[in-house]
């Protein structure tokens, strides 16, 4: 069988859902390979490094996705590339089932296999498949970076002979993937940083990166913070007073925030107000890794960067991983090399879609003509 990657037709979006590595991989199991030409540039691979791999380059997506028995790639598929699918095709790819009705009623129409990859179930044996985490990994470490590059001072504290410089304070709020990442990487510049979440599971962790854990008085209530699989809950009232009080004192010594908490299907919560950006000082920065989903901040306005009258600067951008396209490329590549590994128990070049399997099962969203999403609980942890 032919494993297919097509260029993403998304503006702006630079990933790739195949690399000259993985495709290496994908040989190993039997499968051959062909990209489209071109698709791999933006993220830094050419296409003379895919025919170095055996990789063969097909001229038109028209042709890939033609040729191709499994098509692989990243973003949503649009209804141009929805109209290629076809029964004997299986899809790998984001696929935002949630909010894609159209999406699964022309795939099950098709009879076309849909395997969704921000579905993949987060049990320990599906880690290696998990493109969410992945992909929210280099979101956290880009949003410092993102916001080193628009702060006017160091990260770190220094002692020079021109002066005497304090170190920044970051404060990370959501402590999860992304906000795990953020810390490690304003940790590992030397900012001094704090990081709050409504899970206090996760202080450990925070603590352990070297960042403070911001508590509140309110701590019978934040241990109740998490609910379903290790998700957030939405809070009380109460609670969110409290974080929201918590939050007001610390936005005047912090020169960096940021937000990345989300609470599975819902909004973004809004935690950082309009006030709280009001009271911070000229030159801090606020990154909100949850613009996609309307934001944490109040202000924070989607796909761009906006600065407030007092000088705050709020960026809002959606393409944190697509700003980082060789990395990312790398590592969704390996995600869908490990989930064609499952699919391929023989290591014979032909699919086996075992709907028995927890984790394929959980991540297709449709088959055999059927929409098959929302899966069951997966019977494992
Ligand atoms: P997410 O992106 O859905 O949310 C980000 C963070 O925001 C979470 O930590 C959440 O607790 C926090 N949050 C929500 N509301 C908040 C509020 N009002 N104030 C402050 N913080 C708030 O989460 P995620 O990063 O995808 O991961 C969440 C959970 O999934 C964690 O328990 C993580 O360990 C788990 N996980 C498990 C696996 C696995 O087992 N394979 C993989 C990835 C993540």
């Amino acid at each position: 069988m032919k494993i297919g990657t097509p260029k993403e037709v998304m503006e702006g979006e630079n990933r790739v859902a195949m690399t000259p590595d993985s495709a290496l991989q994908l040989q190993k199991l039997g499968y051959d390979c062909a990209i489209e030409t071109g698709a791999g540039e933006r993220a830094g691979f050419a296409d003379a490094a895919y025919e170095e791999a055996g990789v063969e380059i097909v001229k038109t997506a028209a042709a890939l996705w033609k040729a191709a028995d499994v098509v692989a790639k990243v973003r949503v598929p649009t209804e141009t590339e929805l109209k290629r699918l076809r029964t004997d095709l299986t899809l790998i790819s984001f696929f935002n089932p949630g909010g894609n009705e159209a999406g699964l009623e022309t795939a099950a129409k098709k009879g076309a296999t849909v395997i969704a990859m921000e579905m993949v179930p987060r049990i320990s044996r599906a880690q290696k498949m998990d493109a969410l985490s992945s992909m929210a990994n280099i979101a956290g470490y880009r949003a410092v970076i993102e916001a080193g590059n628009n702060f006017g001072r160091f990260f770190t504290g220094q002692i020079t002979a021109a002066g005497k410089v304090p170190p920044a304070k970051v404060l990370v709020v959501g402590a999860g993937v992304a906000g795990l990442a953020a810390v490690g990487t304003s940790t590992s510049l030397g900012a001094i940083t704090y990081a709050f979440d409504v899970r206090p599971e996760v202080a450990e962790q925070v603590e352990s990166m070297g960042a403070e854990f911001v508590y509140l008085d309110f701590e019978e209530e934040q241990k109740d913070g998490s609910s379903s699989g290790g998700y957030a809950s939405v809070s009380s009232p109460e609670f969110r007073e409290a974080q929201l009080a918590k939050f007001r004192e610390l936005a005047p010594e912090v020169d960096i925030v940021i937000t990345t908490a989300l609470i599975p299907n819902r909004e973004a919560p809004e935690l950082w107000t309009e006030d709280m950006v009001k009271s911070m000082k000229r030159g801090s920065v606020i990154v909100d890794l949850a613009a996609e989903k309307g934001g944490n901040c109040k202000l924070t306005v989607a796909d761009d960067k906006i600065v407030t009258e007092n000088g705050v600067t709020i960026i809002g951008y959606t393409d944190f991983p697509s700003r980082m396209a060789t990395q990312a490329s790398t590592l969704y590549a390996t995600n869908i090399r490990h989930m064609m590994t499952d699919l391929t128990p023989e290591k014979d070049g032909q699919v086996v879609h075992d709907m028995e399997d927890d984790v394929i099962r959980g991540s297709t969203v449709t088959h055999k003509g059927e929409i098959t999403w929302p899966p069951p609980p997966p019977k494992v942890a």
